[in-house]
């Protein structure tokens, strides 16, 4: 059983997650969570390939699921909230998101393939990396601004690719300052996510990377485990070592939704 009992970043096949809303809470209670969120893809009209296609059964569903778990489980209603994405009325808490680079109008997917990223540094950035990393920072700035999450989801997904070093380099100064000026508009406080998806397709780490742990932790962040699960596998995976890493890095506590609560746990 896991130290942290619950992930409240989960995908089912209401967007672009493998398994069906009931699978996912049976395997969360399968790995003793006590709290589960379900976290859709917000509607971006520009690019409806992996978001919400129908939200009402979406909400039947997330309903009939929660009732028939009660006593298992506490079932969340949240949202992955796209910058750019259309925001649900009512939810229980909104994780915000970037997910594209908005250039004079149009949208590129930061996170789709290597490939993909490599063409639109190329074409949309004359082949600067570090312009693409300082506009990604820039509308993580936005986030804070514009939207301002409960959680902040994956800090630095452009680096999604990176694992190789083959993009840029995060240690160069003009990478750093990017992503610190992002850091330093978070409101006191922020909530920001320990996204575990990159680290169980064994494609690279957690987001964000390690060395901006005390520089977040330094500006008043806090921190929260996130399986940003795709598939029943993922829920909870590598939660306590991930624990231990954190504590090597400085971080004494957690937060975590415990029901609809936010509640703090040492680690
Ligand atoms: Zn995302
Ligand atoms: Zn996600």
């Amino acid at each position: 059983m896991p130290l942290i009992k619950s992930n409240v970043h989960t995908h089912t096949t209401f967007c672009d997650g493998k398994d069906s809303m009931e699978d996912m809470t049976r395997a969360a209670v399968a790995v003793g969570m006590d709290t589960l969120g379900f976290s859709f893809h917000s509607f971006t009209p520009f690019d409806p390939t992996y978001c919400i296609r129908d939200y009402y059964a979406y909400i039947c569903e997330l309903k009939r699921v929660r009732a028939a778990y009660a006593d298992k489980i506490c079932v969340l209603d949240g949202v992955e909230l796209d910058l750019y994405g259309e925001r649900p009325s009512v939810c229980d808490y909104v994780i915000g998101s970037v997910h594209y680079l908005k250039e004079e109008g149009h949208y590129y997917p930061v996170d789709l393939s290597a490939r993909g990223l490599r063409k639109i540094i190329g074409q949309i950035f004359r082949g600067d990396a570090f312009a693409a990393a300082e506009r990604y920072f820039e509308e993580v700035g936005e986030l804070a601004e514009k939207i301002r999450p409960d959680i902040y989801g994956h800090f630095d997904l452009i680096t999604r690719f990176n694992a190789d070093g083959s993009f840029f380099d995060e240690g160069a100064p003009r990478y750093k300052k990017a992503a610190l000026a992002a850091a330093g508009r978070l409101p006191d406080g922020a909530v920001v996510e320990i996204n575990l998806g990159r680290l169980f397709k064994g494609e690279g780490g957690m987001y964000p990377s390690e060395w901006l742990i005390p520089e977040l932790r330094a500006r008043g962040c806090r921190f929260m485990l996130s399986s940003d699960a795709h598939c029943v596998q993922a829920i909870g995976y590598a939660f306590d070592e991930t624990c231990e890493k954190l504590k090597k890095l400085g971080v004494r506590s957690l937060v975590r939704y415990k029901g609809k609560e936010l509640v703090e746990t040492e680690i």
